[in-house]
């Protein structure tokens, strides 16, 4: 996460702000602050999609559960289909019974990409080569 943005309103403040020019936002305070994971979950509201996608990939190899409340936002509000697959993945990855059943709400999703991820979440890993019967998920 670049730190020549402002990390509330996101406009470019030049390196290195001790304070926001356009909202008066306390930056150098801020990140001395918080930690990562914060800094991560207000990424996920960044006006750049890329960085909303970064933010959701670290987020989701984080795997804190503090993270799905975020990330289902997310995907409710996501400016392209990138970003809330990116977001779904995510979700997959922490995997705590709230993110798996809100992914299951999205199994008639109009986006293919994001019928696909969750698809690919809930079908056993072919890696596993799991035998039928085998699965006790619920
Ligand atoms: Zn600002």
């Amino acid at each position: 996460m670049p730190r020549s943005r402002c990390p509330k309103c996101w406009q470019e403040v030049g390196e290195p702000a001790t304070g926001c020019p356009a909202c008066g936002f306390n930056i150098q305070e801020f990140w001395n602050s918080k930690d990562y994971f914060d800094k991560f979950i207000l990424a996920l509201n960044h006006s750049e999609p890329n960085s909303q996608i970064n933010a959701a990939c670290v987020l989701g190899k984080l795997k804190d559960t503090r993270a799905v409340g975020p990330l289902i936002n997310l995907v409710k509000n996501a400016p392209n289909d990138n970003v809330a697959k990116a977001a779904v993945k995510a979700l997959g990855e922490i995997g705590t019974q709230e993110a798996r059943t809100f992914l299951s709400t999205l199994v008639y999703h109009p986006a293919k990409i994001i019928r696909d991820e969750v698809m690919a979440i809930f079908a056993p890993s072919p890696l596993l080569n799991k035998k039928k019967g085998d699965s006790n998920e619920s």
